[in-house]
Formats: C-alpha cells, sequence, structure tokens
C-alpha cells in the first residue's frame, strides 16, 4: 500500500515538476495571483555604466536609458517590482568593444554593491560564435558567482534591459512563445509568465536577503550617509585563474554546441 502510495507521490511529483518546467512555454500572459499582488512594491536602484558610444550617441542624460527602465517597469509592474535608474556614470572607452570573455570579466571590478550594475558599451561579439553580435547579456565573474550583471549594446532594443533582467533574477531559459520578454520575440508589450514571475520575485527576495540588493530609498540613504555606493571587495583572482575558468567556460560550450548539432540530425 504505502508503495503504491509513493508511487502515486512520486508520479504526482514528476507530473507537478514537468507542469512547472514547461509553464513558461504554454502560458500566455497571465494575471498575478492574490498573493504575488500583496505586499509592497519593491523598488530596486539601477546603476549604468555607460562607455562613449559615438554611433548611438547614448550618454547619461539620453532618454534611451529612461526608455530602457520604463520598458522594464511596463513588464514588472504586475509583479511588484519596479527600477529607478540611480545614477549614470562614464566607463571608460577601453570596455567600448567586448569581444572575449575575458574583456566582460574586466567589468567586475566596477561593480557596486547593493544596485543592479548595468554596462552600455558599444558592440559585444558574441564569444562562442564571433560572426554573431550581441545586443545584451547577463553575465556572471566565473571565480566569484554572486558578482553578476548585465550588459547592454546601444543599438539594442529598448525592452532589451527587461529581458536581461529576467536572466538576471534566475530565468536561464529562453521561450519560443511570442510576446513573451524571454523570447526572442517579444514584440511591442511583452510580459512574463506566472511561472517566470514567482521565479522573478523569488530571485529578487534573495537578493534582498543577502544584501547583493537594496531597496532604492535604503541605497539612497547609505549613500547619504557615508557618501559612496556599498563596494564589493576588490577583486583578487589572478590572470591564471581567469584563464582556466575560461578554458572551462570554452570547453562546456563547444560541448554544449556539440550536443545541439548531434540532436538536430
Ligand atoms: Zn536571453
Amino acid at each position: 500500500m504505502s508503495n503504491i502510495r509513493s508511487g502515486f507521490a512520486a508520479c504526482a511529483l514528476f507530473a507537478f515538476a514537468v507542469l512547472l518546467s514547461e509553464a513558461p512555454d504554454r502560458a500566455g500572459a497571465q494575471s498575478p495571483t492574490e498573493d504575488q499582488m500583496s505586499g509592497e512594491i519593491v523598488v530596486l536602484p539601477v546603476l549604468f555604466h555607460i562607455a562613449p558610444n559615438p554611433v548611438a550617441q547614448v550618454d547619461a542624460s539620453d532618454g534611451w536609458l529612461a526608455e530602457q527602465i520604463e520598458r522594464a517597469n511596463q513588464v514588472y509592474r504586475p509583479w511588484r517590482i519596479q527600477f529607478r535608474l540611480f545614477d549614470a556614470i562614464p566607463l571608460d572607452a577601453s570596455h567600448a568593444h567586448l569581444v572575449s570573455r575575458r574583456d566582460r570579466h574586466m567589468l567586475a571590478e566596477y561593480l557596486r554593491r547593493g544596485v543592479i550594475n548595468v554596462f552600455v558599451v558599444e558592440s559585444m561579439q558574441d564569444v562562442d560564435d564571433p560572426s554573431m553580435m550581441r545586443r545584451g547579456v547577463h553575465w556572471r565573474y566565473p571565480l566569484d558567482e554572486r558578482r553578476h550583471w548585465t550588459v547592454l549594446t546601444s543599438i539594442g532594443p529598448p525592452t532589451t534591459l527587461a529581458h536581461e533582467l529576467g536572466h538576471y533574477f534566475g530565468l536561464r531559459m529562453h521561450t519560443r512563445v511570442r510576446g513573451n520578454i524571454m523570447s526572442y520575440e517579444h514584440g511591442d508589450e511583452p510580459w512574463l509568465s506566472q511561472y517566470q514571475a514567482r521565479r522573478v520575485q523569488a530571485g529578487a527576495r534573495r537578493f534582498l536577503r543577502t544584501l547583493e540588493l537594496r531597496p532604492f530609498d535604503r541605497i539612497e540613504a547609505h549613500v547619504r550617509e557615508h557618501g559612496a555606493l556599498p563596494d564589493w571587495p576588490p577583486v583578487r583572482s589572478s590572470a591564471a585563474e581567469l584563464d582556466r575558468a575560461e578554458a572551462r567556460a570554452e570547453r562546456s560550450a563547444r560541448l554544449l554546441a556539440f550536443r545541439r548539432r548531434r540532436r538536430r540530425r
């Protein structure tokens, strides 16, 4: 009896897991449930680091930044998460064109704690396929996974930040559902499914707990009191450690590409 019951429980669990894992693909635009609507709206601070970009000419006062934030707010507002520009500071011109993994890792030294760090650069090459240029990316420092950030290129559409924030808060996968913010075809009014929103909310709660992020007003108070944003401890990794991490990342990218090719056959 207990075997039957545990077998049933295992099946039910499996079915539940399948349901959850497929939810983002099946679900259309959905309204929040009551518990997702309850509680305060959390306003998270965004710090832009802007490299000189003579083609698009995005600068700190530019409407481009405001539009990226506004579009992200449209997507996340029903789920009680909002973003607000905290500051936009210049980034050295040596980071304007990102080609290699190392180029992206180098941005770690500029990270500030408590805010969402967004780097705006002129161009970014795909690290696995040099024939492709990227509009945005969510990137982790390989030797300290708590340090992560997003990069936007100034040619990205206004919804790029909203998409990369999905990755930032824990949505690893893309979906093929047209119109969803995690699809490559996210259209004019992108949205999150309930399943995705739950994961994003859990990610935001986790970051607030670990002080990786702080609400906008707390960060403002911190800067008033201390004169600067909180820092991460200095990046201490050696070039050799980064080399090894990059070699590992390249090996797993090659393996992934190989598996994809084999599945297509
Ligand atoms: Zn993506």
